[in-house]
Order: C-alpha cells, then sequence, then structure tokens
C-alpha cells in the first residue's frame, strides 16, 4: 500500500492527462441515467449487472461493452455532462491540463449530428475550465478498424471546426490496423492545423510505432511501450522529444502485461525518452490518473521519479508558452511545498 502523505502528495502534484478516452470515463451509474433521459434500452438486468460486467475479462468484452454504452450518449447535454463527471474528478486528482480523446465515427454511426457532439464536449470543457480550473484541447480519434474511407468523410467533417480542436488521434483495436493506412488523412490533418498523436505499440509491434512517427509523423505514441524492442527508434524518439503517454493499470487490466514490473517503463526512462502517466479509460480500468501514479509508486517508483513523470506531462502538452509557464510554476510551488518529501 502506498503510504497516505505519498498517496495525497501525488493527488496534488500538477500533472497533465494526455492520454484520455472521454467515452472511457463513463461510470455505470451515468450509463444507466443517461439511459432513462433519453429512453435507450440496455441490455442489462440493472444497474448492479452493469457494475459486474465492468469486471470484463478480455480486449474483446471490453470494447463490446464499450461500444454498447456509447448509445446512451445522445445529446449535446450527454455528451457535455460526461466531460463534467470526468473533469470532476480529475481534478481531485491534481489534474491542471487534460486533452481529451473521443470517437466521432462512432458517434456519427449511432446517429448523432457531428456537430451535436462537438458542442456538447466544447460546452463541457468550457464549464469545466470555470469550474475546476482545468483547461482542455479535444482530440478527435480515428477508428482504425473501421474503412479507411470513413476516417477520410470524418476528417472532412471536422475540417469546419478545426481551429475549436487541437488535435487528431488514432485508436481502437491495433493489430492488422498499421498507422500507415493513414498517412493521407493524418497529412490532411497536418494541413488544417491539427496536432498529431497516434495510438502504438501497445499491443502492436515496435514497427507500428515507427510507422506513427514516419508515415504520421506524430507529435506524441500513445502507449508505444514496444518502442523498447527497437533501439534505433527509441534513438529517433528521444532525439525528436516525441513523448509516451503510457498508461499501466489499462496495460494491466487489457492484460498487455500480466503484472505491472514487466512493463518497461524504467528501461525507456533511461533510455532518455518521456513518458508520461495517464489513466486511458478509467471508469473501465479501475482507476483514474493518480491512481495509476500509485500503482506506480506500489511498484517502487520514489516520489522523486514520479514527480518527474508528472512534469514530463506537462512539457508534453500541446498548449503556449504562457501557459506552460504557469503549469510550470504551480508545479513548482508543488515541490517547493513537498521538498521534505522529494529529497
Ligand atoms: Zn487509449
Amino acid at each position: 500500500m502506498v503510504s497516505p502523505i505519498i498517496s495525497d502528495a501525488i493527488r496534488t502534484m500538477p500533472k497533465a492527462e494526455l492520454h484520455l478516452h472521454i467515452e472511457g470515463t463513463l461510470e455505470p451509474e451515468l450509463a444507466y441515467e443517461l439511459a432513462e433521459r433519453n429512453k435507450v434500452e440496455l441490455p442489462f438486468a440493472g444497474l448492479e449487472d452493469l457494475r459486474q460486467r465492468y469486471h470484463f475479462t478480455n480486449l474483446q468484452s471490453f470494447l463490446d461493452l464499450y461500444y454498447e454504452l456509447m448509445n446512451v450518449l445522445r445529446t449535446a447535454d450527454d455528451f457535455k455532462d460526461l466531460v463534467l463527471a470526468y473533469l470532476s474528478k480529475a481534478h481531485e486528482q491534481g489534474v491542471v491540463r487534460s486533452e481529451i480523446f473521443f470517437d466521432p465515427q462512432v458517434h456519427v454511426e449511432n446517429g448523432i449530428d457531428i456537430d451535436t457532439v462537438l458542442d456538447g464536449l466544447l460546452a463541457g470543457t468550457l464549464l469545466g475550465r470555470e469550474r475546476y480550473g482545468i483547461s482542455c484541447g479535444l482530440i478527435p480519434c480515428i477508428v482504425r478498424d473501421m474503412p479507411v474511407q470513413s476516417a477520410e468523410e470524418i476528417v472532412d467533417a471536422l475540417a469546419p471546426r478545426a481551429s475549436e480542436l487541437l488535435g487528431l488521434g488514432l485508436d481502437s483495436a491495433e493489430v492488422g490496423y498499421p498507422p500507415e493506412l493513414f498517412g493521407d488523412v493524418f497529412a490532411r490533418a497536418r494541413e488544417i492545423g491539427l496536432h498529431l498523436v497516434a495510438h502504438a505499440g501497445e499491443e502492436g509491434p515496435a514497427e507500428y510505432v515507427s510507422q506513427a512517427v514516419h508515415d504520421l509523423k506524430v507529435e506524441r505514441v500513445d502507449h508505444g511501450i514496444r518502442s523498447v524492442e527497437d533501439a534505433e527508434l527509441l534513438n529517433t524518439i528521444q532525439e525528436r522529444g516525441i513523448a509516451l503517454t503510457c498508461c499501466p493499470l489499462s496495460n494491466l487490466k487489457l492484460k498487455v502485461v500480466n503484472d505491472l514490473d514487466e512493463l518497461p517503463l524504467q528501461r525507456l526512462i533511461d533510455s532518455g525518452v518521456s513518458i508520461t502517466v495517464n489513466s486511458d479509460d478509467p471508469a473501465y480500468f479501475g482507476g483514474y490518473i493518480a491512481d495509476n501514479y500509485d500503482a506506480l509508486a506500489e511498484l517502487g517508483f520514489t516520489l522523486p521519479q514520479l514527480a518527474q513523470l508528472a512534469e514530463n506531462s506537462l512539457h508534453a502538452a500541446f498548449v503556449d508558452d504562457d501557459e506552460r509557464d504557469g503549469m510550470l510554476k504551480a508545479f513548482s510551488l508543488w515541490a517547493q511545498t513537498h521538498k521534505d518529501l522529494l529529497v
């Protein structure tokens, strides 16, 4: 168990969350509330049954539930409420900046207008900033196991509102859907001024990370842990200052590793790569961001080491210099008040 003093320090440490799917923050209670509000029939015996299903057994049972529950999101208010519920938890866990993923293709397939999705998410982030002081950006993700043409269409649909978005990402089932399929889609996203990120090297090989870096020209890699298998790739990642957004509890829950100490985080850190800690789909994976830091503390990471990872996240966020300076000042202040724990 992590001592309460360290756990409290982790929760007040200013940090950015850079790998978070908003649909993955849908807790069972809110899923039922939204289903009732929208008269969506859920195929479960009730709230308790749904709670049990959150203890899924493999990737496919997770994805089945994940996409099933996205059906309860129908109106702009639903998306706004989902963002606010997440930000209230993120605030308690020391998040000062959140760059939020969402899957527009799935919502459009569910019959929701893309503007409804965006309006709701943006309203949530604006209110969240007022209520919790968290600055946010939105990163729509291409669902890589849907047809490439659908990816092209969604980027066209998002283009008129590109100024309201932060970037473009790539997510969902990795193996069999290499990043190189999406070179044109990402080139177009770059043209319309979006930052670029992609999931790669979670279950897929280091070669997929290499494609994300070279073919898609991403600025961060989501997960990316299998980069550790390719020394030349690690050099490139380190030289280009590409951060990896790692998600320990997600890797454990989805059985990417059987035990957290199998994660190559220390080897990646030792190779000079910028590692950050994130929660991925926290409602499903047993913890929000500080719970992920706690898990690393239990593995033996010290508070100074964890503080370095939090500081990495502030450097890896897509913010302007003024905002970054403000976040780093808040971080320095925290370090000052916790200096006895940081020696
Ligand atoms: Zn993810």
